[in-house]
């Protein structure tokens, strides 16, 4: 009987300005964030969320992910990438039933693909800007992740839904970062509930109404996005997870530990 269990992963770093992080904030001074993605053992099955940068672009990183590289430079190594640090936990990727993307950036998107039996799972709006965005977003998408043939796509078109359908796993619709972005609800079988923001909230800043991301679709989406993920985990006395925040990260317990 496979436990459920929370894997809180990180495939590397990005170099980036501490103003993408915090709008108008930094003066340019140079910065790095972690990049998280997780894993959610679960008897029904197991679920990926997000799933980093692609080890596959480390080869030739421009080639792969296009100019954004001069923006959010990736420092990661291969053994890094996702599938690579699962079978390092002994998770082989035939088992792997879910991936589910809270938004399509490319580091979010490296496990699509990758998981020969996952339904990925992914909110309809996103999928369509995804492949049509605005000129500013177009370089934070990367089709050699999710433009592939022959996958197997679930398109949510409603917040609150239920992966499990026992309450593990909510999505939470949480757009402004990028259109169609999603946030997730977890709560464990010890009534422990974790809020992964993602980057709904890049940084604790972020979550506390201190500063702005430095990239959005709509700023006004991104504000009541955080307000409503804030009520969220009041009401739940959840541990909120931010996206992206290189001070907070270091203090949950990341892989191999877990939350149960
Ligand atoms: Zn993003």
């Amino acid at each position: 009987m496979t436990e459920i269990r929370l894997y809180l992963f990180q495939s590397g770093t990005q170099r980036c300005k501490y103003h993408d992080i915090r709008m108008n904030q930094g003066e340019g001074r140079s910065y790095e964030i972690p990049v998280p993605w997780f894993l959610l053992t679960h008897p029904k099955g197991h679920t990926i969320i997000d799933g980093g940068l692609a080890a596959e672009g480390l080869a030739d990183p421009r080639a792969y992910w296009g100019n954004s590289v001069d923006h959010y430079q990736p420092l990661m190594t291969e053994e890094q990438g996702c599938v690579a640090q699962l079978r390092a936990l002994g998770i082989q990727p035939e088992e792997i039933r879910y991936v589910l993307l809270s938004h399509l950036h490319s580091d979010h998107t490296g496990a699509i693909g990758r998981f020969p039996n996952a339904l990925h799972i992914v909110q309809q709006q996103e999928y369509d800007y995804a492949f049509k965005p605005d000129w500013f977003a177009a370089g934070a998408y990367c089709r050699n992740d999710f433009a592939r043939p022959h996958l197997d796509w679930r398109l949510l078109d409603e917040d609150g839904y239920d992966l499990y359908g026992d309450g593990t796993l909510r999505c939470i619709s949480t757009p402004g970062h990028s259109p169609g972005h999603q946030s997730f609800l977890i709560t464990l079988a010890s009534g422990l509930s974790l809020t992964l923001a993602i980057d709904a909230a890049y940084t604790l800043d972020h979550f506390y109404d201190r500063a702005l991301p430095g990239f959005m679709t709509s700023a006004s989406d991104a504000a009541r996005s955080v307000a409503k993920l804030r009520a969220l985990t009041e009401q739940h006395a959840a541990k909120l997870v931010p996206g992206h925040d290189p001070d907070a990260w270091p203090q949950l317990t990341l892989a191999p530990g877990w939350y149960e």
